[in-house]
């Protein structure tokens, strides 16, 4: 079948936007399905670099329909920014970039929520990019959000905000102390929005499934990572959506029994931004060198991120949740200089041995990886062509992965450009 779901199977940041540009040669359709400009896709084309937050990176490629679903909340300032980033690189956008109507919009008090509710109350800090989307899915499950259909009705639009500043301004002043907002202000100003970003809103639901009627070639982008997702994740230290595969259907309005392939992209080793509890997280001296080597960086806020072992009992879990049929394991050339590698094959916690993940978040912070060791294969990998032509160690190391997390490897990444990834 040909709808296929791309998902990060470890906390985010695994090279999605890589894999995703890649395999959007074939699709006819490309969907994000939730969170919003908190997410940073970055994708190589010769010799520029391209960062998308909100557009799906299927718009690198022309005659591709790109579509942002209803699961997504957009921050239409930020949209219309990176519309005229991505023209401004030559790239169309007009025809080809489609938003649902449905789609939940974030507010300057939003983004403000964000910021004062992680200095406020600093014993439950997230580690959020405080880009309002945390609060903005607040009030859309508090029935109180404001949908982009709604920045087309003057009327609608006027009650909803009204009503938005009332309960939000009280808040501004009784618990934080700040400066309240100017219903005028933002009524004119997301007037003004929706009048731009009129053209390009639809019923995405009916243009899916319309399209999956026709057979054509759908792929759903997932941003962030399984364990960032607010149901299945390390919760509290999540997201705000469900940014597992079950995600694409609710956010798109696309049925599960419609799905064809669920492929979950790991790193060769494991990282994490933000707070929250990591077994498998390095000493300080090789989360230097491989934060370094493998530019570990966030693309949408900077932050350095933290590095680690690749864990098999993660990535086994979200095997389960997310149903994969196929792994796609990015960025092994990082890899290429180390001696020894280790992998996480159970924890340890309270002298019990665990092979599933640990619901229990408690277990988690205290759990004791149990490693395996392989040797590494010291030699450069970028230049590898073929599967087969891997150095053996690094064949190893990858099978061992596959049979550790008990699924399929489709594709192989050594490197950011297009033409450094493997197919088995
Ligand atoms: P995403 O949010 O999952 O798409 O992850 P990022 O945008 O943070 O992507 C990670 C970075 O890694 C980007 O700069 C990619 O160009 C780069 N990248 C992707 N795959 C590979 C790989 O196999 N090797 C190396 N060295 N870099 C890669």
């Amino acid at each position: 079948m040909p709808t296929t779901v791309l998902v990060g199977a470890q906390w985010g940041d695994e090279g999605k936007g890589k894999i995703i540009d890649v395999l959007a040669k074939d699709a006819d359709y490309v969907v994000r399905y939730q969170g919003g400009n908190n997410a940073g896709h970055t994708v190589v084309v010769g010799s520029e670099e391209i960062i998308l937050h909100l557009i799906p990176s299927g718009i690198l490629h022309k005659e591709k329909i790109c579509v942002i679903g209803n699961g997504v909340v957009i921050d239409p300032e930020a949209l219309l920014k990176e519309m005229a980033y991505v023209e401004k690189k030559g790239i169309s956008i007009n025809g080809n970039l489609l938003i649902s109507e449905q789609a939940h919009v974030i507010f300057p008090y939003h983004k403000i929520l964000d910021k004062l509710r992680e200095e406020h109350f600093r014993k439950t800090k997230i580690g959020t990019t405080g880009r309002g989307i945390g609060p903005c899915y607040t009030d859309k499950f508090a029935r109180m959000g404001i949908r982009m259909a709604d920045l087309l009705n003057r009327r609608v639009l006027k009650e909803k905000l009204e009503t938005n500043l009332e309960e939000k301004n009280a808040i501004f002043r009784k618990v934080f102390r700040h400066p309240e907002f100017s219903f005028a202000d933002l009524y004119a100003r997301y007037l003004r929005y929706g009048r731009k970003i009129k053209p390009f809103l639809c019923d995405c639901t009916a243009v899916l499934n319309q399209a999956v009627a026709a057979g054509k070639r759908i792929l759903f982008e997932g941003a962030q990572g399984t364990f960032l997702d607010i149901d299945h994740g390390t919760y509290p230290f999540v997201t705000s959506s469900n940014a597992t595969a079950g995600g694409a259907c609710v956010g798109s309005g696309v049925g599960p029994t419609r799905i064809g392939t669920v492929i979950g992209v790991v790193k060769a080793y494991t990282t994490r931004v933000g707070e929250g509890p990591f077994p498998t997280e390095f000493p300080p001296r090789l989360m230097d060198e491989v934060r370094r080597r493998g530019k570990e960086f966030g693309a949408t806020t900077g932050r350095p991120r933290r590095c680690g072992w690749f864990d098999a009992v993660l990535v086994r879990q979200a095997a389960a949740v997310n149903g994969l049929d196929s792994i796609a394991v990015t960025k092994l050339d990082v890899l290429d200089h180390l001696q020894t590698l280790k992998i996480c094959v159970a924890y340890k916690y309270r002298g019990r041995r665990y092979e599933q993940f640990p619901a229990d978040l408690d277990a988690l912070w205290n759990a004791k990886p149990v490693y395996e060791e392989m040797p590494g294969w010291m030699q450069s990998t970028a230049a590898v062509r073929s599967f087969d032509d891997l150095p053996p160690n690094a064949r190893r190391y990858l099978r061992r992965l596959e049979e550790l997390v008990r699924t399929r490897m489709q594709i192989v990444s050594i490197g950011s450009e297009r033409n450094q990834t493997l197919f088995l």
